[in-house]
């Protein structure tokens, strides 16, 4: 069985209380045997995070996740963050390839794939985000976006490598829109995504937890989470909320 994994992507949002209240709420939490709960803020709340979380219950049931980092080790790359500066916060994920760092930021799937190479390299576990926009979609393009944007990562790591990573699947058009994708459609998506990596290999892609994000919420996670190939996901908006996050996290 795959393991299943719940992720809160917090964006640019959140702030110091946040990260306490989320800390104490998620203590709480009585979560089946195999279900993970990972956390990305931003940045400067990594130590923050990663300090209140000393509790040895709480170790184990909640992941600190990055939101980026750079493809490179070290050096003069103003602004960058290492995967290095990463683990000594205690970070164990990281968000590679999110459809805002694709737009706003024009990072590339060729880019992407060196920032996910990096990650392995260093132990963390990349969450690789892919996904099509409203216009590829109605165009009957989503099938070539994905697997454009998983080719280049395969070529880089190799497909054996799958087995240490993570994929989310976030179609762009259900991103903060309330639009979520319905059940049977993303479930259609999301298996694609696991047939087109087991035409690589096989074994890995059974292997590989598919996230499904873009406007999940406590109310419609039941239904998504249930689906054969969605095994969590990446929240956003729905993260920031304490309480409506941790029914997300019991529903898996
Ligand atoms: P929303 O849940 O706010 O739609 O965001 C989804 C997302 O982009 C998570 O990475």
């Amino acid at each position: 069985k795959r393991r299943s994994i719940i992720a809160a992507n917090w964006k640019m949002n959140g702030n110091l209380s946040l990260v306490s209240d989320m800390v104490s709420g998620l203590n709480q939490l009585q979560l089946n045997e195999n279900v993970e709960v990972v956390v990305c803020p931003s940045f400067p709340y990594l130590p923050a995070f990663s300090y209140a979380a000393q509790d040895e219950n709480l170790q184990r049931m909640i992941q600190l996740g990055a939101q980026n980092v750079s493809e490179h080790q070290s050096g003069a790359y103003t602004g960058e963050v290492s995967t290095q500066m990463l683990q000594e916060c205690g970070v164990k994920y990281v968000i590679i390839g999110h459809s805002e760092r694709r737009n706003y930021y024009k990072e590339t799937s060729t880019l992407i794939a060196h920032k996910v190479a990096k990650a392995l390299e260093s132990g963390l576990t990349p969450i690789i985000c892919i996904g099509e926009s409203e216009m590829e979609r109605d165009s009957d393009q989503t099938n070539t976006v994905l697997s454009a944007q998983l080719q280049p990562v395969i070529d880089e790591i190799g497909i054996e490598k799958f087995a240490d990573v993570v994929i989310a699947y976030e179609p762009v058009w259900a991103i903060g829109t309330g639009k979520t994708a319905s059940p049977e459609m993303a479930q259609e998506t999301h298996h694609f995504i696991r047939t087109f990596l087991a035409d690589n290999q096989v074994d890995v892609a059974e292997k590989v937890p598919l996230l499904y994000g873009g406007s999940m919420n406590a109310a419609n996670c039941e239904k998504l989470l249930a689906q054969a190939d969605i095994d969590g996901g990446l929240i956003g908006g729905a993260s920031l909320k304490v309480d409506e996050f941790k029914v997300i996290c019991s529903a898996a």
